[in-house]
């Protein structure tokens, strides 16, 4: 009895708990929201290099608070063991830079110098979760600057052991910091732990970091390990086991690219070579303009890669001299990228260069760019969507309303849930973007209603979710709401343009395809309906051309039925028309709507031979095999 209700309470406290944590996400991702959107726009705007770089900086600032945020949630899920890693193959080279670019700032406010060093061996891509990774890098580069006056922070990457397929990294983060006493270098990893809680209201924190870190990193299969002084420094040491993937994110069309890197500098070289290499790509290093020069008369290349550090020459006459006969890259130190005019062949990147920036870079000059399917349906002319936007903050509309003006779209803005359904009772439009979070009627209400009056009138417009929550299950939440899509807050372009691509695209594709391919339909009921397809066509037309209701009405129930199970929702529509003319005993429509619905029908015959023998195909039993032209059966 008591245990049942304390039991209870537990789960009351841990529901309430998940509720509050949705809220505090909310009203912080909103004005997020703000920012980043209004600096997304900023850039478009036509800045100069340099307020570019600057709003740039606006823009990875305000990622990394929304990282600090989700790190919060994380905790949460963690603590109720509810946080799974990702396992794909990505750059640790470009971990370790991006953090580096996003505390830069920071750490240059304070005067600090801050270092890195990735060592030639530390293999180039790995298998594991690059996203919880930043994070733990993240919070131990961030600690090392916050409790740090003067002096400087550096990361070093190692490796210790190295077989063919794995290697343990060696991450160190060294810091001429306050130091951590003995005594509380245990507890530092635990929640809600500082090291001396009378610095918490000096330094700020949550002392939540270093428990998710080392968390994270023993699901890794890694450890954490402290060394420090009091007011000498700390240094804390991470080891993590990779898998090693060596060629995954290499596309096709870049192997074999002949290239010629022009560094003067040995170390760096062998960096450069063994990365273009770890490409299956083929680079031949020299050390300056005279050494290039030689090369080239002899061998043909595809693109130069230019160091600022050469033997001899100077790196902008080599770029542009060379920039009439191949691809350039040149990698300049990070401040002066920005004062230089390039030659239209010419690619700069910025030096420590990311291991993603040089092959995207390399990639895009080697082959013309692939139109990207992100901003192809935004930018079609004369193809003017009509957007119905659900949304009260002010802010958010705005960004909203520029980004899609921009590009030639017309939007109506709806300030609540009530609005939205007046709206639709008066005009036409392509897509809803909904906010679910808005007074008087929300937006699962709305869509709910939506979707019921869809279902008496038919038709369906597509809906996509604007969310700031992005607790477990809203997801699913929307799409139990009848919504199409799903984008969280703080609103981004590139998910926006996805969204209504995947929505809009499967509209179209729908009229054109949807009878071609069943989804998610088993053989069975495939064959089942194949089975009874023409008994129950050849009733529904006898009742119509009878012109009686009763039998109609009886014989359209397993055709329905049927009709559900294969999601065939082009003849379900085609259906409901006759269904509603058949309840409302009005034979004359029910007549003028069968054509309709005996046209969807036959469209529905090849997909549903396809989803019978689709399935066989991929049955393994060689009963199921089917039987080809010949008449022998399959051997085994
Ligand atoms: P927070 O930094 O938010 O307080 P963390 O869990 O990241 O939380 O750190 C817990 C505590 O460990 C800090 O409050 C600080 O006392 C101590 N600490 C962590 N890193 C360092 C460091 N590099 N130098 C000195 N103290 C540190």
């Amino acid at each position: 009895e008591a245990s049942l209700e304390a039991r209870r309470a537990a789960e009351a406290a841990n529901r309430s708990k998940s509720q509050f944590l949705a809220n505090m996400s909310h009203e912080i991702r909103t004005p997020m929201n703000g920012i980043l959107g209004m600096t997304e726009l900023a850039l478009e705007a036509n800045p100069t290099p340099e307020q570019k770089e600057y709003l740039q900086m606006v823009k990875s600032s305000a990622e990394a608070l929304l990282l600090l945020l989700n790190d919060i949630l994380d905790f949460s899920k963690i603590e109720a063991g509810r946080l799974e890693l990702e396992a794909t193959p990505f750059s640790l080279r470009d971990v370790v830079l991006t953090v580096c670019d996003a505390l830069a700032l920071r750490a240059r406010q304070k005067e600090l110098v801050l270092r890195t060093s990735i060592a030639e061996e530390v293999p180039h891509i790995v298998v594991g979760d690059p996203g919880r990774l930043r994070q733990v890098i993240m919070n131990l580069v961030g600690n090392a600057i916050k409790f740090t006056q003067e002096g400087e922070v550096s990361i070093t990457v190692t490796n210790t052991a190295t077989t063919t397929n794995s290697a343990t990294v060696h991450f160190e983060f060294v810091d001429t910091g306050i130091g951590i006493p003995a005594d509380k270098q245990k507890s530092i990893f635990e929640a809600f732990t500082q090291g001396d809680s009378s610095t918490t209201r000096r330094f700020g924190g949550t002392g939540l970091g270093l428990a998710i870190s080392s968390q994270l990193v023993r699901m890794m299969g890694g450890h954490i390990v402290v060394e420090s002084v009091v007011g000498k420094g700390s240094r804390f040491h991470v080891y993590v086991p990779f898998t090693v993937d060596r060629f995954s994110t290499v596309p096709e069309s870049g192997v074999g690219t002949r290239i010629l890197l022009v560094e003067g500098d040995a170390t760096e070289a062998r960096l450069l070579s063994s990365m273009v290499r770890s490409w299956r790509m083929e680079p031949t290093v020299v050390d300056g303009a005279a050494a290039a020069a030689e090369a080239l008369r002899s061998h043909s290349y595809d693109v130069v890669v230019i160091s600022p550090v050469l033997a001899d020459g100077e790196p902008h006459t080599l770029a542009s001299e060379l920039s009439t006969q191949m691809a350039v890259i040149l990698l300049q130190p990070g401040a002066t990228a920005r004062e230089t005019a390039l030659n239209g062949g010419v690619t700069a990147l910025t030096r420590p260069v990311k291991q993603s920036e040089l092959l995207e870079a390399i990639c895009r000059s080697v082959r013309p760019p692939d139109e990207s399917p992100h901003e192809q349906y935004l930018d079609v002319r004369g193809n003017r969507l009509r957007i119905l936007l659900a949304e009260d903050n002010p802010i958010n509309q705005r960004v909203a309303i520029r980004l899609f003006e921009k590009r030639a779209h017309h939007v109506t803005v709806a300030e609540n849930g009530e609005e939205v359904l007046g709206y639709l009772e008066r005009g036409a439009y392509d897509v809803i973007l909904m906010d679910l979070q808005m007074p008087v009627r929300g937006g699962f209400e709305t869509t709910v209603a939506i979707r019921k009056r869809e279902r008496e009138e038919g038709g369906h417009i597509p809906i996509i979710a604007l969310t700031a929550h992005v607790m477990k299950g809203d997801r699913e939440r929307c799409a139990a709401a009848g919504m199409d899509g799903f984008v969280a807050k703080p609103l981004r372009v590139r998910d926006l343009v996805k969204a209504l691509n995947t929505v809009l695209g499967q509209r179209t594709e729908h009229a054109i395809v949807a009878c071609t391919r069943l989804v998610g339909v088993t053989a069975a009921a495939a064959r089942h309906y194949h089975e009874r397809a023409n008994e129950l066509r050849d009733d529904v037309r006898a009742a119509v051309a009878a012109a009686d209701e009763k039998a109609l009405r009886k014989v359209l129930k397993p055709l329905q039925e049927e009709l559900e199970l294969l999601h065939a929702v082009e003849a379900l529509n085609a259906m409901d028309a006759m269904a509603r003319a058949a309840a409302a005993d009005d034979m004359q429509s029910a007549a003028e709507a069968w054509p309709h619905l005996d046209e969807e029908l036959q469209k529905l015959e090849p997909a549903v031979h396809a989803a019978m023998s689709e399935s066989h195909e991929s049955l393994t039993l060689p009963a199921q095999t089917p039987v080809s032209d010949g008449d022998t059966l399959p051997s085994e």
